[in-house]
């Protein structure tokens, strides 16, 4: 590599982050391992390029290959979800939020989203974000018998409220979201209908979970977590709000796209378009499962008591052990993952009670139900041998040896 002679501090990075990635057990629920073909596209001479504007109407020329990725990474979007109009130039999953809402709201304008206590993301209207700086965002959540949604309480908030926007979506929700319903209730008060379906895109893609683009305002999902596509997210929205759409992303809200990557989303979604995606996604639901009733068998207590999608929200009230502290012994212990406040948390979000344990990484390596059930049991001997720091050495060695067999790059 011609790194390696140039640069050796940013190439040991690289090369240690590889052995970290081969070595340990990835269960952070955005993440995933992307292919070969999709890094390659990604590290291409398309970095290099300036494209401002859309394809065959750009304001710098040399664009012929540019339009030609652009034009496939759109066609092969629609074709993946079913979708009117696609914009694949934003740069990430928050902007792409961002400018949905600059394409329908005013400053100061009401929406709706999910707390992000509760599961959503910070985009959808938490104070710290420029969603609730900018706009007037009503929070709703779940509901604390079921820890599912409450799609009576969002009506009755909606109807008292009369938002122009209601984003569904979320980030730490174990279970399917009922799109056909919070499309009723949006359309009910007049409201735009946005989903933001960042986690589980691969699964709506695949029909495992419903997808909303054919029949919301407005879809926005990232390309890097159940996609298994390069860092990024596009827009899909019905043609009569195209225009809005594209402005809102260039001029008004970035600039050149990032050529490179969205030659990375065209590989991407050709490989969703195939037949081996659809046995992927539903190998990722039958992992977070296994892995689940792996837990439940330990006696870990799973949010709404299981899982339809690729995540778990493990609830560690009854282990006497806080999520920020289970964090560091698993990673400690080769198992990567992210404290997450639990509905109703009654700690802080910088120590909450519970993690948060996706299936979509530990699938696209190979592992099956019974290598879920494995995982299950490591975390459970590291989480009850909390003070034992050999049982964490002994877990890291034996997971170090399973993945042997489960090779990424
Ligand atoms: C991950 C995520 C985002 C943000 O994506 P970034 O690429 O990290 O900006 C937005 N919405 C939801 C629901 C997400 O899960």
């Amino acid at each position: 590599m011609f790194i390696e002679k140039q640069d050796s501090a940013v190439s040991d990075a690289i090369k240690n982050e590889t052995k970290r990635q081969n070595k340990g057990l990835e269960l952070i629920a955005s993440e995933n391992y992307v292919s070969k073909a999709v890094l390659e596209a990604m590290g291409s001479v398309f970095t290099n390029k300036y494209s401002e504007g859309y394809s065959h109407k750009r304001y710098y020329s040399g664009n012929e290959f540019v339009d030609i990725i652009e034009d496939l990474a759109i066609e092969r979007a629609k074709q993946l979800f079913n979708a009117e109009h696609v914009n694949v130039q934003p740069y990430s999953g928050s902007p792409a939020n961002q400018a949905v809402y600059i394409a329908f709201l005013n400053l100061g304008d009401k929406f709706m989203g999910m707390s992000l206590a509760m599961g959503g993301h910070l985009t959808h209207g938490h104070k710290v974000s420029v969603s609730g700086m900018h706009y007037n965002a009503i929070p709703y959540g779940v509901s604390k018998e079921t820890e599912t949604i409450d799609y009576d309480e969002i009506r009755e908030i909606a109807q008292k409220e009369k938002p122009k926007l209601i984003v569904s979506g979320a980030t730490a929700y174990p279970r399917k979201i009922d799109f056909k319903k919070l499309k009723e209730i949006a359309d009910e008060i007049e409201a735009v209908s946005f989903a933001d379906i960042a986690h589980i895109a691969g699964l709506c893609c695949t029909g495992f979970h419903e997808n909303p683009v054919p029949f919301f305002d407005v879809v926005s999902t990232t390309t890097h977590k159940t996609l298994r596509g390069p860092r990024g997210a596009i827009i899909m929205c019905k043609e009569e709000h195209a225009q809005k759409i594209d402005k809102a992303v260039f001029p008004c809200l970035q600039g050149g796209p990032h050529d490179h990557i969205n030659a990375a989303k065209a590989v991407a979604f050709g490989e969703a378009l195939k037949p081996d995606f659809k046995k992927y996604a539903e190998q990722v639901i039958k992992n977070a499962k296994a892995l689940g009733e792996s837990l439940q068998d330990f006696d870990f207590r799973l949010v709404s008591g299981g899982t339809d999608n690729h995540l778990l929200l493990v609830d560690l009230t009854n282990k006497n052990i806080p999520g920020k502290e289970a964090e560091t012994i698993l990673d400690e212990s080769g198992i990567y993952c992210n404290k997450n406040m639990i509905p109703f948390d009654t700690q802080s979000p910088f120590n909450p009670s519970g993690i948060r344990l996706g299936s979509p990484a530990l699938t696209s390596r190979g592992f099956k139900e019974d290598e879920m059930k494995q995982v299950g049991e490591w975390i459970n001997r590291v989480i009850e041998n909390k003070s034992d720091e050999s049982i964490r050495k002994k877990v890291k060695e034996e997971i170090k040896e399973l993945c042997k067999n489960f090779v990424i790059y």
